[in-house]
């Protein structure tokens, strides 16, 4: 893999990307079975219909949201062992210090093969600050070949970062979760994609579990699981295209291939 580095217009705080990375393995090490849910500051405070209208006129089309960090990237504040795709700058105490971040192996094909082509909606539903999302989301996006329609495959709008998430509280202990009911989509189109099953607590049935990514497994395959499902659930020649419930479809059909 290469390495590129180059400027990053807004720098980003390294105490915030820092206890960012603290809340995720915090996070991680919590289980949600059998727990007690409790939303924090009630329902004034929820956001709705924060997409807007879906591009194209298709109300049919699918919603796959995906999450950044364990998902898609790793972030390290230290060359990965095996490599690294790019950089992106962080200012600690004045001084510009680079962030060293690892694609997971299928990204840039799920992006292409679903996003670029028009097949799927894609979202970024992300924990982490805004201005970390962006750098990471556009090195991404810069780095796909000129036809994928670059920063645009992933506009703003489709960028939901943790001011979107829900805070609520789980045997007492706060956290934050993606709750799919404010994209103002259909969720019997939406699919999310995500390492930490606790971030779909509240619409668990729309859910794909992956493995963290932490940059250190070669033989990855889950974004190829995730993709071959994608493409087959909307393949006109397989008898999945007429399900109108996605989540029947990823009970019946992601699991085993993620598992194997
Ligand atoms: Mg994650």
């Amino acid at each position: 893999m290469a390495a590129v580095t180059s400027p990053f217009p807004e720098p980003i705080l390294l105490y915030s990307l820092i206890e960012n990375l603290i809340e995720f393995k915090e996070m991680e090490m919590q289980s949600s079975s059998g727990n007690v849910v409790e939303e924090v500051g009630g329902s004034s405070n929820k956001k709705e219909n924060v997409l807007p209208p879906m591009a194209g006129g298709n109300p049919n089309k699918k919603t796959l949201v995906l999450d950044l960090d364990g998902t898609l990237v790793h972030t390290s504040l230290m060359p990965m062992p095996l490599g690294y795709h790019f950089t992106i700058n962080v200012s600690v105490q004045g001084c510009d210090k680079p962030l060293y971040v690892v694609k997971r192996p299928g990204v840039d094909q799920l992006l292409l093969q679903l996003g670029s082509t028009g097949l799927y909606e894609i979202v970024i539903f992300t924990a982490s600050h805004k201005a970390y999302a962006d750098a990471v989301l556009d090195k991404i996006l810069d780095s796909l070949p000129s036809n994928s329609q670059g920063r645009n495959l992933i506009p703003p709008t489709h960028r939901l970062t943790r001011n979107y998430c829900t805070k609520i509280r789980v045997k007492g202990e706060p956290h934050k979760v993606k709750d799919l009911s404010i994209l103002g989509r259909d969720l019997k189109k939406v699919i999310i994609v995500d390492d930490r099953e606790m971030s779909f607590l509240l619409q668990p049935e729309n859910g794909i579990l992956v493995d963290c990514w932490t940059g250190q497994q070669v033989r990855d395959a889950d974004l190829f699981h995730v993709l071959s499902f994608c493409l087959k659930i909307e393949d006109p020649k397989l008898p999945y295209s007429a399900t109108e419930d996605v989540t029947e479809l990823i009970q019946e059909l992601i699991y085993d291939q993620l598992s194997d």
